[in-house]
């Protein structure tokens, strides 16, 4: 299949169309092409914030930061919406379930001032059902998407009250169509997917309940419980309901900056404007860091693997010594670290976890 087969209805423009692709959006016009005719349907989108909007909460994000002269304008080399299109799939199920549990419990004797202890099992037999359980899943509809910012970006909405609009409602610039990325997973897969997500919870859930239950009987005989081991159980689940949204497009905006002579991304959710990531150059000093991290840990293992009189356990040590060295030779050499900005859902402004991000672009 090539692209040159399929042209926008509305303006004529080629289209990028991979065997994957069900709905794609005109780079040039902003037409919504339904390459399966077949899956044609309505698509919401997020509407987003004008650029000039979300350049100026980043300049407000940078010297909050004081990264003013970091991410100063003429620093920017290029500003990228793009779309992530999402189902949310509204999934419900119960469980019946049923189980053997051996519970363990503490048993005492105190003869004369000695006290002795010991352990017993109990066997406790549990039956139910569970539920209804549940869930909103997002499943992106896309293959092999599985960046961070995305995963940001997505929690952001759910945890958030923007609206998704019908896009032929929504006026919005060439500059943000261009983004768009294309829909390649259908209403049905998306379903499945989200199911198979939920069931599988649904299953750990029940898992877990039939312990905590097992465990409560035990202890209404009276027992003290120190823990317990599920013999068998089984979980079958039923009442399953889907229902999935509309695919909904998520917009986000990326600046990418240049510093020194490498290029970072500050990405930011398109409709609020809050920075989601923000990739910034690594200090010489924590470079410094872990590079003398990388020669100890070498060093160490290493010299320990080598007076080590059995051969294999030094041989073993001399490989994690190289392993770890390596490790923290990475870490020293990344020339860039990713810090994520939580996410109104995580309830709180920044939660430092940080990852470092390679520069690809995942996104196309
Ligand atoms: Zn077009």
């Amino acid at each position: 299949m090539s692209s040159e087969a399929f042209r926008c209805v509305n303006c004529g423009a080629p289209l990028d169309v991979s065997p994957d692709t069900i709905a794609v959006v005109c780079n040039y016009c902003g037409y919504l092409n339904w390459v399966r005719a077949d899956l044609k349907e309505e698509v919401l989108v997020v509407k987003p914030l004008d650029e000039r909007e979300l350049l100026k909460r980043l300049q407000e994000f940078a010297s909050r930061k004081r990264l003013a002269d970091v991410l100063k304008e003429e620093n920017i080399v290029s500003k990228t919406f793009v779309a992530v299109p999402y189902y949310f799939v509204d999934v419900a199920a119960e469980a019946d379930y049923s189980g053997k549990v051996s519970v363990q419990v503490r048993k005492c004797r105190r003869e004369k001032d000695r006290e002795t202890c010991w352990t017993e099992s109990r066997s406790v037999f549990v039956k139910g059902v569970y539920g209804p359980y549940e869930n909103r899943i997002p499943v992106i509809a896309r293959r092999g998407t599985e960046a961070v910012s995305v995963k940001a970006l997505v929690s952001k909405y759910m945890g958030g009250k923007a609206e998704a609009l019908p896009i032929e409602s929504v006026g919005l610039s060439k500059s943000f169509w261009r983004g768009v990325l294309s829909i390649e997973v259908d209403k049905k897969v998306a379903m499945d997917i989200a199911l198979n997500i939920h069931l599988n919870k649904l299953r750990e859930v029940v898992t877990s309940e039939i312990k905590r239950e097992a465990e409560r009987t035990a202890r209404r005989w009276g027992e003290t419980v120190v823990g317990s081991t599920i013999i068998w159980k089984r979980i079958t689940p039923k009442n399953i309901r889907a229902t999935t949204s509309k695919p909904v497009l998520l917009p986000m905006y990326i600046a990418s900056y240049r510093y020194g002579n490498e290029l970072y991304r500050a990405i930011l959710c398109g409709w609020d404007g809050d920075v989601i990531v923000l990739e910034k150059p690594v200090k010489a000093c924590e470079r410094a860091l872990w590079t003398a991290l990388a020669a100890l840990s070498a060093g160490i293992l290493g010299g320990v693997g080598i007076a080590t009189v059995k051969a294999y356990i030094g041989f073993l040590l001399i490989i994690l010594g190289f392993a770890a060295s390596w490790y923290c030779m990475r870490k020293a050499l990344a020339p860039v670290k990713a810090k994520i900005f939580g996410t109104s859902a995580l309830g709180s402004v920044e939660r430092g976890f940080e990852k470092t991000l390679s520069l690809t672009r995942w996104w196309t």
